[in-house]
Formats: structure tokens, C-alpha cells, sequence
């Protein structure tokens, strides 16, 4: 059931990337208000101008509240859910004392569909309408999770986890049941409602060469999909794919072979890279994902945000939930912010907020459909409250301009500042 309705207040669209104009402030244009029909975004300016556009429409004034696009969240492990900060230690570790033994439990359909719901809870009451989540290498995983987001008229993506090594018993596929299943599976789902699926071979480490190439075979049969999977996240894990395949120029090289590098391919982490994998990400046109609380929690290393924008590389940002240690993009904001400024380049709000719709809008290849506040656009947005707790309101009251005002919220707020979240032209 849609209807049409005007929001007031502090309306946030980017008219370009911040990173490319003079000053990132120029991206930006605040309006006044915003006009949703059925579930579209058909205009934004003044409020005079939406009510000549819509004069039916119910009106919701939020005063002094910001307006954005819903946040895009471009990399996580929603099973991972219940696992989130476990403690200790670092990636393969994590991987068989955590992940590994959790992710075994979503063969179980009503575990899957229980977790699946409580993930998508969480993240929309943190202002995150939309996903693209790997999924366990059960097929009941993804129904679980397209279920539930199909029943909440989420824009998401995920996919079937492919492993068929260096995982334990039960936790293994094959060459041949994963290209079945993720082929089932893509039938199954892929443009129902507003749902994607993502081949989703897990890194190589997990999956031998015949594996990879099954893979990259099933891409090129639907290269309508996106592929997600890691890239150079640690140190000891490149080491460990230079052992697992010899012949390999370098880690993204792993992939490359097999057909696995394209434009709809979203690598995550993507730290310590070197000159050539760096040189053909960006000849392709792929998404690098940024998981800056994952990094810092797992202890992975600090992305050259600057340095990958600065050479024109498409980069998206991400909680990278469970080895990420948040469900809120305002938190993985802010350690963006963090790791920029252990690189030293700070950003800029304007260019944090970016990264965590447009930019992973991007990424995702959804530019024109999320991501932004802009006629024709799906009706995804949240709300946000710039004085939602007392230490982060007596500092926006000092603000001198937007900016100042918003930046507070963006280092220390939560899902206390998310006043409202639509999904599809619906209020949540
Ligand atoms: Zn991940």
C-alpha cells in the first residue's frame, strides 16, 4: 500500500562525487523537503515547490532533522549475526573458532529464517535499507534471507557461500553441487521484487581451482550478477594464497584466471594490494569494499582510501558484519574517519555519508535505482536526529554550519539517531 506524502527538513543529495569536485561541500545540495509517490522519489526542493507537486500528500515535518538516502551496506555475513564481537583473534583464526561452527547451523531452515529476520531488524533500525550479504553454503541460507527481505520490500543482494576446501565436514560444497545450487538459486530469485543474487565464491583459500572456474563459467551464463568475495585482507592469508596457488601473479590473479574479475565484482578489503592488482581492478571498473571496523577489529590493516579514490577506483563501504564489530554505518563511518586519518587524510562528512549510500550504491551497481535523494529514484531513506544523545547534542549546538552539525552524529551516533527509516515509499 503506497501512498504519497512530503518529508521537511534538512534534505541531503549529492548532485556528483565529493571526491572529485573542487571541495567536497560542492557535491551537495540541501533542500527543504522531499516528495514520495508510489515508492518513488518524485521531487525535492522547497516545500512550497512539493506541495504544488503533490498537494494531497500527507506531510511529515521533521524540523531540523537530516533527510538522506537509506544507508547501503556492500559487504557483510549476515550469519554471522550472533557472533559479532567474539574475541581475539585474527582472520583464519576467527574463521575456525567463530565463523565456521556457526555457519554450520544454517542448514537448519528455521535457524537461518530466525537469524535472517533478527539481522534485518537490527540493521534497518539502524538506518540500513540495503544489503549485500553472503550467505552460508546451505541454499536454505539465501531463502532464508530473501524471504525476509522480500517480505520487508528491501532492495538486497546474497548469495550461496561456495567452499569446497580448508572448511570442516559439513561446511563443504563442491565443484559441481555449487554451480548446481547457485545456479537453482539464481533462477529461483534473481529480479524477484527487488531482490539480486551474487555468485559468491567465499575467497580462494576455500575453494580450489576447478571451483573457481566453475564459478567464473557460471558468471559468464549470468553476467547479470554481481560476484562477491575478499581480496588482500591480511597478511598471513596472502601468504597463505601464494602456497595454495603457485602459479599466481598475485591474489587477485586467484581470481582473474578463472574468470572471477569484472565490472558487477565487489572484492572486499582489498588492503594490502600491490601495483598490478591495483591497475586492473580499476582497468575493469571493480568495486573495492572498505570494512574499516572489521579491519581494525580483526587487526587487517589500513586502506588507502585516498590513494584507490585518487587513481579513479570504484569503492564502496561496509560493516562487514560479524568480523566487523558494528551493524550501524554512522559507527563504520566513523572508523572510516579513523583509518583515514591513520593514512592522513582525513574525510569529510560529506565524503563519509557519500561512501555509505552513493558510493556503495555504486559498488553495487544500483547507482540509479538507490543511493541518493532524486526524482525517479526508490523511496529509501532515513531520518537522522543531530542531537539524539546529550554529549552529541550540546557539541551540534555549537555548530557554526551543517557540516558541523552532522559530523558530531557521524563520529558518535547510533541507532538512537535514527528517527525514522523508509523502505520502497514506506515508512518502517
Ligand atoms: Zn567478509
Amino acid at each position: 500500500m503506497h501512498s504519497n506524502f512530503i518529508l521537511r527538513g534538512h534534505v541531503l543529495s549529492y548532485s556528483a562525487s565529493p571526491f572529485e569536485t573542487q571541495t567536497p561541500e560542492e557535491a551537495v545540495v540541501v533542500s527543504a523537503a522531499v516528495a514520495l509517490a508510489e515508492g518513488r522519489i518524485v521531487g525535492c526542493g522547497t516545500f512550497e515547490e512539493m506541495k504544488a507537486l503533490q498537494p494531497q500528500a500527507e506531510v511529515i515535518d521533521h524540523g531540523a532533522r537530516l533527510i538522506l538516502a537509506g544507508f547501503v551496506d556492500a559487504h557483510v555475513h549476515y550469519p554471522q549475526t550472533a557472533i559479532i564481537a567474539s574475541w581475539g583473534k585474527r582472520l583464519i583464526d576467527w574463521l575456525n573458532s567463530y565463523t565456521f561452527p556457526e555457519e554450520m547451523r544454517f542448514g537448519d531452515a528455521a535457524y537461518a529464517q530466525e537469524i535472517a529476520e533478527r539481522y534485518l531488524d537490527l540493521t534497518l533500525a539502524n538506518g540500513t535499507t540495503t544489503v549485500c550479504s553472503f550467505a552460508t553454503i546451505h541454499p536454505e541460507s539465501v531463502d532464508a534471507f530473501f524471504t525476509a527481505a522480500k517480505a520487508r520490500g528491501q532492495r538486497v543482494v546474497t548469495g550461496k557461500t561456495c567452499m569446497d576446501r580448508n572448511a570442516p565436514e559439513g561446511l563443504r560444497d563442491t565443484v559441481q553441487s555449487a554451480y548446481d545450487d547457485s545456479k537453482a538459486l539464481i533462477e529461483r530469485w534473481h529480479g524477484v521484487d527487488r531482490l539480486e543474487y551474487a555468485i559468491t565464491p567465499r575467497f580462494s583459500p576455500t575453494s580450489t581451482p576447478e571451483q573457481l572456474a566453475a564459478m567464473g563459467a557460471l558468471w559468464s551464463e549470468h553476467p547479470e550478477c554481481l560476484m562477491q568475495t575478499h581480496l588482500s585482507e591480511q597478511l598471513d592469508e596472502i601468504e597463505w594464497v601464494k602456497t595454495l596457488f603457485p602459479q599466481a601473479r598475485d591474489y587477485l590473479d586467484t581470481y582473474e584466471e578463472f574468470g572471477l574479475l569484472g565490472a558487477r565484482g565487489l572484492y572486499g578489503h582489498a588492503i594490502h594490494l600491490q601495483e598490478r592488482e591495483r591497475h586492473r581492478l580499476r582497468e575493469y571498473g571493480a568495486a573495492l569494499v572498505h570494512c574499516p571496523t572489521s579491519n581494525t577489529f580483526i587487526g587487517s590493516g589500513l586502506f588507502d582510501m585516498a590513494g584507490l579514490m585518487a587513481e579513479g577506483q570504484r569503492i564502496g563501504l561496509a560493516t562487514d558484519t560479524g568480523g566487523g564489530s558494528s551493524f550501524s554505518m554512522l559507527r563504520t563511518m566513523a572508523a572510516a574517519y579513523e583509518v583515514g586519518q591513520l593514512r592522513g587524510r582525513p574525510l569529510h562528512a560529506a565524503e563519509l555519508i557519500w561512501l555509505a549510500t552513493q558510493g556503495s550504491a555504486t559498488a553495487l551497481r544500483m547507482e540509479d535505482k538507490i543511493g541518493n535523494i532524486a526524482p525517479g529514484m526508490e523511496a529509501d531513506l532515513v531520518v537522522l536526529d543531530l542531537s539524539s544523545t546529550p554529549a552529541i547534542a550540546q557539541r551540534s549546538a555549537r555548530a557554526a554550519d551543517l557540516w558541523e552539525a552532522v559530523f558530531p552524529t557521524l563520529m558518535m551516533g547510533d541507532d538512537r539517531a535514527v528517527t525514522e527509516v523508509w523502505v520502497n515509499g514506506q515508512r518502517q
